[in-house]
């Protein structure tokens, strides 16, 4: 198990790994050969003998803690290169699409989370709308630049415990704000009338509790009456645990 202590330490830097690899080329071969410089990188090998990749991007400053890097001739090493560097996998790599990757899809959807947190229930109307404002936001700001020092080097964030440079964007913008802020002035406050009957064509779905076919309160009270008279009665009838909780909520 002690040998597993580093690959599991690097798993998401290799996951992250394979995706910068596949939207920063621009050739297959140019893919490949970043795929293949992590090889050298979680050793502490950074420079590559790829004229494509010839030296990791990330700054020069690394971990000095030995532990943290793979060990050359170690297990663990063979088993990460057995896996990472078949010809099955080398080939997935070179024909990685960089235009769409899941780690965009992953972003949206934690800006989601941001627009309409889940411990809040949304109306319909009102979850469009966050969503709405989600995607505006994501189209707006999805492909920001890496942002750089004042001497012009590129800016990485270091997470804790974790082997992984996050690249540090540039502030987002708030476009889309503004663009809705002059629509809502100039048009809609000006004649409301084609908004809302836009607004009011949308079809609201009934909410998914509605679906549940609820017991009526004089049934519940019924039926609590009912169990408490026969536990008065000194009856020794056991109520299943689902039916405490009939009526519980709602
Ligand atoms: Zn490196």
């Amino acid at each position: 198990m002690k040998d597993c202590e580093v690959p599991k330490k690097w798993l998401h830097s290799i996951k992250n790994h394979v995706y910068w690899s596949a939207i920063s080329s621009e050739s297959g071969l140019e893919k490949v050969a970043k795929g293949n410089s992590l090889q050298n990188h979680i050793q502490n090998v950074h420079v590559h003998d790829n004229h494509l990749f010839p030296k990791c991007e990330h700054p020069d400053k690394v971990s000095r803690d030995p532990k943290k890097w793979f060990q050359p001739g170690s297990i663990a090493l063979h088993k990460v290169e057995k896996l990472l560097y078949n010809k099955r996998v080398l080939k997935d790599i070179e024909k990685l699409s960089h235009h769409f990757q899941t780690s965009s899809l992953e972003a949206f959807h934690s800006l989601i989370l941001r627009f309409a947190p889940k411990n809040v229930t949304f109306p319909f109307i009102g979850m469009l709308c966050r969503l709405y404002l989600a995607a505006m936001h994501y189209n707006e700001n999805a492909n920001r630049e890496q942002a750089t020092t004042t001497e012009g080097q590129a800016v990485y964030k270091f997470k804790k415990g974790e082997c992984t440079a996050k690249p540090v964007k540039i502030e987002p913008t708030y476009n889309y704000v503004d663009d809705l802020m002059s629509l809502l002035i100039h048009k809609v406050f000006v004649d409301p009338k084609p908004y809302a009957e836009e607004l009011h064509a949308i079809p609201i779905p009934p909410s998914l509790s509605s679906q549940y076919e609820k017991p009526s309160k004089e049934e519940v009270i019924a039926h609590r009456v009912s169990r408490f008279s026969r536990g008065v009665a000194g009856t020794q009838h056991t109520v299943p645990l689902d039916q405490e909780t009939v009526g519980g909520s709602g």
